[in-house]
């Protein structure tokens, strides 16, 4: 975005204030500045020179979730969360407080099977120190080995179509279950899936640190890759992923991958139990816990719960909805903040009575699973191979 243009876009903020019915972390810290009304102030002040970057400015911008809970509730329709990824980019040199976590992502994402392996050889002293100092609140085990390791094509007995997968790296490197059982469901449908050669990660941890150059270029490749395939849909299980794929690369890079499609929305007529009958046998009842961007960025809420309710399910919705608190790196940075979110949510889920909490996001997994002790939290898509398998 050019100068010109960002200072019109925030300028189109007529400071109503309804960005803040939904924000988490105003509702955490009821201040201006935990708001996208007073971030975007503080923002419009610098490109304005009215103000200079300062510590409490570079904390009131990057503690923003960036969960797109204000976005459809502007009036004017600002793009808030363009406007405040933007901004992260401009204040990237002076934001002292996130450098080594900027270095870390640089590694870890150009150097990925080498952070895996390294991580691996490392896990048993390295996560449980990280969690008893409270700065890893997720798993502690990786798995044997990334789900994805070549160009890979798996076949289908009676070929109905031909999807992509594009794996991201949470559930490349942490849940490689998950896009085995995507796997599973498709072929068992008919789809041929294609796991190409070249995938990198979709962007967005390098967008949140405000390092937009490195966003843009994991996006050019990521479009060389899929871009040129013949696919019908290219689905993945990771929100966030979709999200840039779809809804972000164009901004970035004026070319998108308009086929990106979560699995719920792929399967939603595919995927249904004869006569009612329950297919996954493992829980009687489940919650829904609906992922922000999955939810506030691209719509889809009715989506998961028409399939669970069409493979069997008994779904019991929980009181409320909002963001578990995850926001990728946001669970680090502000892990106090996220912490609070995510009891909340929990609170609510265990509320219902509800055996099982479903989800559709890897993140939101982690996140839930650190927060819950005697429930298994599933992604949608372990139950559709339950049912579908
Ligand atoms: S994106 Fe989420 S956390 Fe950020 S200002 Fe909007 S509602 Fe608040
Ligand atoms: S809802 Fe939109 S116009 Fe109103 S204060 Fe928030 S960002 Fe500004």
């Amino acid at each position: 975005m050019k100068e010109e243009e960002y200072l019109k876009e925030l300028s189109r903020c007529v400071r109503c204030g309804s960005c803040k019915a939904f924000c988490p972390t105003y509702d955490e810290d009821v201040t201006e500045g935990m708001a996208a009304r007073g971030r975007l102030t503080l923002l419009r002040g610098l490109s304005l020179g009215q103000l200079t970057q300062s510590p409490v400015i570079n904390d009131r911008v990057f503690s923003c979730i960036l969960c797109g809970a204000c976005a459809g509730l502007c009036p004017p329709g600002v793009d808030i969360t363009e406007a405040l990824y933007h901004g992260r980019n401009i204040l990237k040199g002076s934001d002292k407080k996130r450098r080594y976590l900027r270095l870390l992502t640089k590694f870890s994402i150009k150097n990925p099977d080498l952070s895996f392996r390294l991580l691996k050889m490392l896990q048993h002293i390295l996560f449980p120190y990280l969690t008893k100092k409270g700065i890893l609140p997720f798993q502690s085990q990786l798995p044997d080995s990334p789900l994805r390791d070549e160009h890979y094509i798996y076949k289908a007995a009676k070929k109905r179509g031909r999807v992509a997968l594009f794996t991201g790296c949470s559930v490349n490197f942490l849940y490689p279950h998950l896009g085995e059982a995507l796997i599973n469901v498709l072929i068992k449908s008919g789809y041929e899936v294609v796991l190409p050669q070249g995938e990198v990660c979709c962007g967005m941890p390098f967008r949140t640190l405000g390092l937009e150059e490195e966003a843009i270029r994991l996006a050019e490749k990521n479009m060389r890759v899929f871009g040129k395939l013949k696919v019908e849909a290219i689905l993945s299980l990771c929100p966030t992923c979709i999200l840039a794929l779809k809804e972000q690369y164009p901004k970035l890079i004026g070319d998108g991958m308009d086929r990106a499609m979560d699995v719920s929305s792929f399967f939603i007529d595919k995927i249904k139990s004869p006569h009612g009958s329950r297919l996954a046998p493992h829980a009687e009842s489940v919650t829904y816990h609906d992922p922000c961007h999955l939810n506030y960025s691209l719509g889809i809420k009715k989506e998961p719960r028409e399939i669970l309710k069409n493979i069997g399910f008994e779904l019991i919705e929980a009181e409320g909805e909002g963001c578990c608190g995850f926001g990728g790196l946001f669970s680090i940075s502000y892990k106090d903040i996220s912490r609070s979110l995510l009891q909340k949510r929990v609170d609510a889920y265990l509320r219902t009575g509800a055996d099982t909490i479903v989800t559709s996001c890897p993140g939101c997994i982690m996140q839930l699973s650190s927060g819950v002790k005697d429930k298994k939290v599933f992604h949608v898509i372990e139950l559709i191979e339950e049912a579908a398998c």
